[in-house]
């Protein structure tokens, strides 16, 4: 699971860690974002809390979660990337893993200063039919309020998956190599490519 503020890089690294660790990386916003442009039920429903920058609430977020998870592909696996954003989503979360005989191997949290979050935020353009665009809940104010929320209904899960053991704080600074370098290094599978080739047989390959 990854864990963050808006903005930390989330999104990337979990597209980047998921293809090397061969498994799905589930996203919330994405889905929520699919379906917005698809114009589903699930989707207006949604739009209304993603446009003011608050958290769709847990029960439509939570059964579409569980829904996913059943999917073939996370049979053998998946990253999480943007949930669970609450502690009860969390306590749903382990509800769910336990009927499907899963458990959690990690949790990974990005750490970023909030100055640097709002440069990135406020910066942000996604390529939408050829054309950049600014995500509705990029705009400054509700970048602002979207850390209001971070701080209030997410931060607390650190200390949650840090007292079960599961947490390793990653400085999510530097470039996008670097974080994907100090992920895979906290999930016991560090070096790239390159570097593994070229370890030998005294190199520091790590297990698994
Ligand atoms: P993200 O792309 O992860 O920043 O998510 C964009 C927006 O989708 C959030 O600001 C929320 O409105 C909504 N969202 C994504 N994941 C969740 C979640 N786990 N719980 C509630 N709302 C979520």
């Amino acid at each position: 699971m990854l864990l963050g503020p808006p903005g930390a890089g989330k999104g990337t690294q979990a597209q980047i860690i998921a293809g090397r660790l061969g498994v799905p990386a589930i996203s919330t916003g994405d889905i929520f974002r699919a379906n917005v442009s698809g114009e589903t039920e699930l989707g207006r429903q949604a739009k209304v809390y993603m446009d003011a920058g608050d958290l769709v609430p847990d029960e439509i977020t939570v059964a579409m979660v569980k829904d996913r998870l059943a999917e073939p592909d996370a049979k053998a696996g998946f990253l999480l990337d943007g949930f669970p954003r609450t502690i009860a989503q969390a306590e749903q979360l382990r509800e769910s893993l336990q009927e499907l005989g899963h458990g959690l191997d990690s949790v990974l949290e990005l750490v970023v200063d909030e100055d640097e979050l709002v440069r990135r935020l406020s910066g942000r353009r996604m390529l939408v039919d050829g054309e950049w665009v600014q995500r509705e809940d990029d705009k400054p104010e509700t970048v602002r309020h979207r850390l209001g929320v971070y701080r209030e209904q997410t931060a607390p899960l650190s200390g949650f998956y840090d007292s079960q053991g599961l947490l390793t704080r990653i400085h999510a600074i530097g470039t996008v190599d670097e974080v994907t370098e100090r992920a895979m290094n906290a999930l016991g599978q560090g070096g790239s490519a390159a570097t593994r080739q070229s370890d030998g047989p005294t190199g520091q390959q790590s297990a698994g």
